[in-house]
């Protein structure tokens, strides 16, 4: 019988990198799967729907959360999020390894629910540095980039609940330390 796959939280605030991150760590473990999360944040220029998010207007978002439909939700500056169950539940039971993105209230659910889930908090060099790069990025106006880097504050004091904290320092430094946090965790003697 198969392994059941690798459940991973990844989490970190908004201009971390973990985009950046995820997109190198996918193309070098093409066997992990990246979960598309629900959301009603409005589109980004160039993003698209079923691929980057399902973007759902509200009525839909509360009625996939009180079908149970999202194994874990949250709200974030102003939007809601949250991680359809269905795929999730597949690809693990079929032995695939899958990542989750998502913020820290969402993290904090999969926890509680999922013991064996691992989760990997990423920090960026320091809050003078994310502040540059939410800012150099010009996906948010000036409002929500201040929204998100005060959200940020609060969300850099939870790393310390995750089981691994790694720096974007460099993206290909910060990879190879995901690609050995994974490679130990699959390696691991206790694990259902
Ligand atoms: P963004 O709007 O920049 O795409 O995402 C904002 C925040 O929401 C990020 O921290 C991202 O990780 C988080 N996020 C994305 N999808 C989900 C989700 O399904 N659930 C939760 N709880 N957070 C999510």
């Amino acid at each position: 019988m198969k392994n059941k796959g690798l459940l991973i939280v990844f989490s970190g605030p908004s201009g971390a990198g973990k985009d950046t991150i995820l997109k190198k760590l996918l193309e070098k473990d093409p066997n992990i799967r990246l979960s598309v999360s629900a959301t009603t944040r409005l589109p980004r220029k160039g993003e698209v729907h079923g691929t980057d998010y399902f973007f759902v207007d509200k009525n839909e978002f509360v009625r996939m959360t009180q079908q149970d439909e999202m194994i874990e939700s949250a709200e974030y500056c102003g939007n809601f999020y949250g991680t359809p169950r269905k795929p999730i539940d597949n690809w693990l039971a079929n032995g695939d390894d899958v990542i989750l993105e998502i913020e820290v209230q969402g993290g904090s659910q999969i926890k509680n629910k999922c013991p064996d889930s691992i989760s990997i908090f990423i920090l960026p060099p320091s809050f003078t540095e994310l502040e540059q790069r939410l800012k150099n990025r010009k996906t948010e106006s000036e409002e929500a980039v201040q929204k998100r880097l005060a959200a940020a504050r609060n969300e850099i004091l939870e790393a310390v609940h995750y089981d691994y904290a790694v720096i974007n320092d460099t993206v290909d430094h910060a990879v190879d330390e995901i690609i050995h946090i994974i490679c130990a965790e699959k390696h691991k003697v206790k694990r259902d």
